[in-house]
C-alpha cells in the first residue's frame, strides 16, 4: 500500500492542525495528481474536521499549503475547477434578495 504520508521521500500532513492527533493512510484522499504536485484531502477521524493541501514539488524542492475547510472530498472535486465568486455574482444576488425577500424569507 502507498503511504501518503511520504511524497517524494517528504513527510507531510502527518498530524490534524485542531487536536494534533496522528493522520492514518486511509484519510488521506488524493483528488488530483499530475507532474507538478498533489491536492490532497484529509478527514481527521477524531475530531471530523478537514484540511485541503497542495503539495508542490519544483527542482526547488517541496513545498505544501494546508488550509482548513468544511468541503468534503467530494465537495473539493466539484469546486476545483470553478470560477471564483465575482462582485458581480454578489450584487445579483443581492437584487435578487431584495426583489423577492417575501418569497425567499416567506414574510
Ligand atoms: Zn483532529
Amino acid at each position: 500500500m502507498k503511504e501518503f504520508e511520504y511524497i517524494d521521500g517528504v513527510k507531510i500532513l502527518s498530524n490534524c492542525p485542531i487536536c494534533n492527533s496522528h493522520y492514518h493512510a486511509n484519510e488521506i484522499h488524493v483528488i488530483e495528481e499530475n507532474s507538478n504536485g498533489h491536492l490532497l484531502h484529509v478527514q481527521c477521524k477524531k475530531c471530523k474536521s478537514c484540511v485541503i493541501a497542495v503539495v508542490i514539488t519544483n527542482n526547488m524542492g517541496v513545498n505544501s499549503i494546508t488550509l482548513i475547510t468544511d468541503l468534503d472530498s467530494r465537495d473539493v472535486v466539484k469546486f476545483k475547477n470553478s470560477e471564483p465568486i465575482s462582485i458581480n455574482d454578489v450584487l445579483d444576488l443581492h437584487k435578487e434578495l431584495v426583489q423577492n425577500e417575501k418569497l425567499i424569507f416567506n414574510h
